[in-house]
């Protein structure tokens, strides 16, 4: 289980639901070994003010109940070290030379020689105290662009001393660190070294220096590598969910024929299947995966028990783990909200069981029914459509989001193993509920699209997102698409794409490389090359009302990425639009004072949504009793989505 911030790190009272993060996920045969989240060995190497930080004997106490609580479930567990360097987001933080971050406010200081040592001394004293603490090694964080990183690259150290330079200088830190852990740490514990194989940024290193580091590497002591890829303000995806599967698995194979210590795989390998292939085919000697272990706790007991379509999957969506992070908040799981919240979000075995009626089968009646039958309720879902799914129907037809599909697997086999009795396409009245008696109704009927009002939306060019993505409907070359939410950003995804079906996975992974520009044999500076853009297969203008940057709703960790998509795309991006009428010329629009006709084929409108709760008032009487109850986009459409869906029918029903 890979290195995952949690933000549970970060506060010593917090360590007791860390403590039982961790312990659900080693409980039963869990993972080989776990890696906590970044812990710094010093205030300077702080990704944020008070960040965790190991540099103090009472830290001890607070670890202790981390690894007292792996251990007792038979798991092993080591501690990140993390030293941010210029990422760290406050004023105190350091590199080797004095550059800012493009994604960071603050410039670090340049450290002198014995800055340099201190903080050499500083990650040796971390790993000292992981020792005394319980963990079973540490992982050395040198990747992503982080403080060794920045010593290892010449976009970053333009240092003259012994410490810049040739790539023997730059290389000297991370070796140091490496050898002096060992030396001081003795023979037996674990140094895993994060190396970054593919800087993907410019004036990153080359592959003979990232292999000459690595061979260093081992000789200096450390137990396995695992595989680091891409700086964090590099502006090429590595675990969206465009990113294919282990689309870096090949970097990790290359780099294995350089040493004999253990080499780790990393990045976008979610299922038992995919890792276990990997290992099959030589291409690494152990997995490591973390966000699946968010989205479920127990990933490797159903892999291990031939269960794997129990696993609820990761769909690399990044909306509740790392969006919370950069945005300061705890993560947890779009798929499982009980993610970091295993102590306060618990599904106890009911002490009466009840009978429940859900209506509506989208993210938040799957996650309530399925929930309250685990409990042992006796749950009936009433669906109106021949299939369960709601909104998750439109979004696993998306590309780049086929990973939803997953999710409707998994929902599929817990209805089925929780015993929901499940009805699909039919649409029951208030009446129909009432009669049915049941101890709780709750109404996730879900949102319906936005109805624009504006002359001549009846014109038969203009299309709801619905009727493209799942009616299928033709659609014409030149498009314009009313509103940029995050549906009008997938909807022109949708329709840019096309060429890459009914190609091979190889085929797809060499595309998707080219049309980002790395390296796919990993040779140039940083595995960059000169991206080959694959024209669009239409011309779409992505239209909104606000002045605001199109996209600014979209996630912290993915929304450069549509952006960056659209613009590569050519995708036209209108804003402060004021729309008047549809006609056989296309739309027409005021934009900044001045009248145009955009001449498009098709227009269509993704402008939101309205709840759909109709249901809901109908049986308000019956519902003073607290028996009805009403969740996800029947609540509220404002912002709604599949981690707010979930989240509520996963509380309710823990609570009923
Ligand atoms: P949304 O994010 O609320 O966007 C609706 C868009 O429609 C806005 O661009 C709005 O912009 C426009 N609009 C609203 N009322 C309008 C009107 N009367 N006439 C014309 N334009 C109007 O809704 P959504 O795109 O349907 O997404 C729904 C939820 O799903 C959101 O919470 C979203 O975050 C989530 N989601 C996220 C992603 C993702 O992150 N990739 C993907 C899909 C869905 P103006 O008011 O400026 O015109
Ligand atoms: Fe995976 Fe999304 Fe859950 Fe993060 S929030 S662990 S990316 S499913």
């Amino acid at each position: 289980m890979g290195s995952m911030h949690t933000g549970l790190e970060d506060r010593f009272w917090n360590y007791g639901k860390l403590a039982a993060y961790f312990a659900e996920r080693s409980q039963g045969g869990g993972p080989g070994l776990i890696v906590t989240g970044g812990i710094s060995p010093n205030r300077q190497g702080w990704l944020a003010p008070l960040a965790g930080t190991m540099n103090w004997p009472t830290d001890i106490l607070n670890h202790r109940r981390v690894t007292t609580a792996v251990h007792r479930e038979g798991g092993r567990i080591c501690m990140q070290i993390l030293h941010s360097g210029r990422y760290g987001y406050h004023p105190f933080n350091v590199s080797a030379s004095a550059i800012r971050a493009p994604i960071n406010k603050f410039t670090p200081k340049a450290l002198d020689e014995q800055g340099i040592e201190k903080q050499i001394n500083a990650y040796v004293r971390c790993a000292r105290l992981a020792k005394r603490s319980g963990y079973d090694g540490v992982e050395i964080m040198g990747s992503e662009g982080y403080f060794i990183n920045q010593f290892l690259c010449q976009r970053t150290n333009k240092r003259t001393d012994r410490w810049g330079g040739d790539f023997s200088n730059r290389s000297r830190l991370p070796i140091d660190i490496v050898r002096r852990v060992r030396k001081a740490l003795g023979t037996d514990f674990i140094i895993i070294y994060r190396l970054s194989m593919m800087d993907l940024v410019e004036e990153g290193c080359t592959w003979d220096e990232i292999v000459s580091l690595g061979t260093e590497i081992e000789q200096a002591g450390a137990s396995m590598i695992n595989s680091g890829i891409g700086w964090h303000e590099a502006r090429i995806p590595t675990i969206v969910t465009s990113v294919p599967h282990a689309a870096f698995a090949g970097v990790s194979r290359k780099f294995r024929e350089h040493v004999k210590i253990p080499v780790i795989a990393t990045n976008r390998i979610n299922s038992p299947d995919q890792a276990e292939q990997l290992l099959e085919q030589g291409y690494c000697d152990m997995v490591s995966m973390a966000r699946p272990f968010l989205a479920d706790p127990k990933f490797v007991q159903k892999a291990a028990a031939a269960k794997a379509e129990e696993i609820n999957t990761c769909i690399a969506c990044n909306q509740a783990c790392l969006d919370h992070i950069f945005n300061g908040k705890k993560a947890s799981c779009l798929v499982n909200p009980r993610a970091c919240r295993e102590t306060s979000l618990v599904y106890r075995p009911a002490r009466l069981a009840k009978r429940v009626a859900v209506v509506g089968a989208g993210p938040a009646g799957l996650s309530t029914a399925v929930v309250a039958a685990e409990r042992g309720h006796s749950v009936t879902l009433y669906e109106s459509a021949n299939q369960i799914g709601g909104q998750f129907n439109i979004a696993k037809d998306i590309p780049g989001k086929e990973d939803f599909h997953d999710t409707l697997r998994y929902y599929k086999k817990m209805l089925d193993k929780h015993g929901v009795e499940v009805t699909l396409s039919h649409q029951v009245d208030a009446e129909f509920l009432r009669q049915g008696k049941y101890d709780h109704i709750v109404i996730a009927t879900g949102v319906k699209p936005r109805p624009i009002d504006l002359p001549g939306i009846d014109h038969p060019m203009v299309l709801r997102y619905d009727q493209v993505v799942v009616e299928k409907r033709p659609v014409g070359k030149r498009v314009a698409i009313i509103g940029a939410g995050g549906i009008g950003f997938d909807l022109a995804e949708y329709l840019i794409h096309g060429a890459a079906q009914g190609t091979s996975a190889n085929q797809q992974l060499r595309n998707w490389y080219a049309e980002w520009g790395i390296d796919p044999a990993y040779q140039s500076r940083g595995s960059l090359v000169t991206p080959e853009v694959m024209p669009p297969t239409r011309e779409i203008t992505l239209l909104q009302r606000k002045t605001a940057p199109h996209g600014k709703s979209l996630g912290k960790t993915s929304g450069w990425v549509h952006r960056l998509q659209m613009k590569k795309k050519g995708v036209k991006l209108i804003g402060g639009a004021t729309y008047q009428m549809i006609d056989d010329h296309g739309l027409h629009l005021n934009v900044d004072g001045i009248n145009q006709v955009l001449e498009v084929d098709n227009i269509v409108i993704c402008a939101g949504q309205l709840s759909v709760n109709d249901l809901y008032q109908q049986l308000d009487p019956y519902g003073k009793n607290n028996h009805v109850h009403l969740v996800g986009g029947a609540y509220l459409a404002a912002e709604v989505d599949a981690k707010r869906a979930i989240r509520e029918g996963a509380e309710l029903a823990a609570r009923i």
